[in-house]
């Protein structure tokens, strides 16, 4: 559709670990605006970075992608040949992982990498490259590119490796980048540094993005719109501003409750009673059914759909 840059429609992923079928993404629809960074929020295990491999068709097995659709640039990925994904992957749709040290190659310089990409995908010559190569590192804020292009990965902090990693990834101008927990790993000055990176980056290279996290508060600051993810499905997907002001369902206002409010006769921070359900033995119904406090008869029997609310509003729960 005009105006996404990628639509999720009933997306089925599925782990099959001896006779057990186990359900890690189910039924998610979700869609990217151009230009606009889209936030997936969720606790470990409800399935982000499931759908970000999945988008990717890097499903690690002995996972599957089961059935559904994801349109990116006129193209369903799923009914793309390994071949034609190859061409995709690093190219069309740049990736940014959690780790930088395991995601760089330890013995291969830091130049050589960034290159390997555009040599890869763009079939340029290796003089071209190097160009480009020292232009992306002084894009990503080294200011020494010359140095940094000779030097191995061991030699950079965890914050420069992750520069190395999004000059990699947007070495051939993407126009969706992926970014699964792309902070976690570093300290929060950096953290501060690298997301305002990746602002800008966003807004001058007219990309659009998926950023991976269990931290509400980024997303606040970083993100356009916001979807959160419970047991492999989608419960909310919304404006980040009209989220934050009237979060909808019972687990996104957990969620909020237990991050912003300390109210002052609380001495501790509210958190959601219960735990995030095993896969493997979800409940019937609505899966967050027995946390809710607003549970009723229906939630335990069935499972609610996903409905639009308009104004870019959509809600998994019974109550809407
Ligand atoms: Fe709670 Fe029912 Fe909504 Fe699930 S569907 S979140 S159990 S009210």
């Amino acid at each position: 559709m005009e105006g996404y840059i990628i639509e999720i429609s009933n997306l089925y992923t599925s782990f099959f670990i001896d006779t057990q079928v186990i359900p890690v993404i189910n039924d998610l629809n979700l869609r990217i605006k151009k230009g606009k960074v889209l936030g997936l929020i969720g606790e470990s295990g409800s399935g982000k970075t499931m759908t970000a491999l999945s988008i990717l068709r890097l499903v690690p097995s002995p996972g599957k992608i089961i059935s559904g659709r994801v349109c990116f640039e006129g193209k369903d990925l799923l009914s793309l040949t390994n071949r034609e994904m190859e061409s995709i992957r690093g190219n069309r749709i740049g990736m940014i992982f959690q780790e930088p040290m395991t995601a760089l190659n330890p013995v291969i310089r830091v130049g050589e990498q960034i290159s390997e990409t555009l040599i890869t995908h763009k079939g340029l010559s290796k003089k071209e490259v190097r160009e480009i190569s020292l232009e992306l590192l002084k894009k990503v804020g080294f200011e020494d590119p010359g140095k940094r292009y000779i030097q191995y990965p061991h030699q950079l902090s965890g914050g420069q490796r992750q520069r190395v990693l999004i000059a990699i990834a947007i070495s051939c101008n993407p126009s969706l980048l992926i970014a699964d927990e792309p902070t976690t790993a570093l300290d929060v000055a950096t953290e501060a540094q690298i997301l305002s990176l990746l602002k800008e980056l966003i807004e001058t290279q007219n990309m659009s993005m998926l950023f991976i996290t269990h931290n509400l508060n980024i997303m606040k600051r970083f993100g356009d719109h916001i979807g959160i993810m419970y047991a492999g499905r989608l419960l909310e997907m919304a404006p980040v501003v009209d989220f934050f002001n009237e979060p909808l369902h019972p687990y996104s206002k957990g969620l909020i409750d237990s991050i912003f409010t300390l109210r002052p006769n609380e001495k501790r921070l509210k958190v959601i009673p219960g735990f995030v359900p095993r896969l493997s033995e979800l409940p019937e119904g609505c899966k967050f059914h027995p946390r809710c406090n607003y549970a009723m008869d229906i939630c335990k029997k069935d499972e609610p759909p996903m409905q639009d609310l308009g104004n870019e509003r959509w809600i998994r729960c019974y109550l809407f």
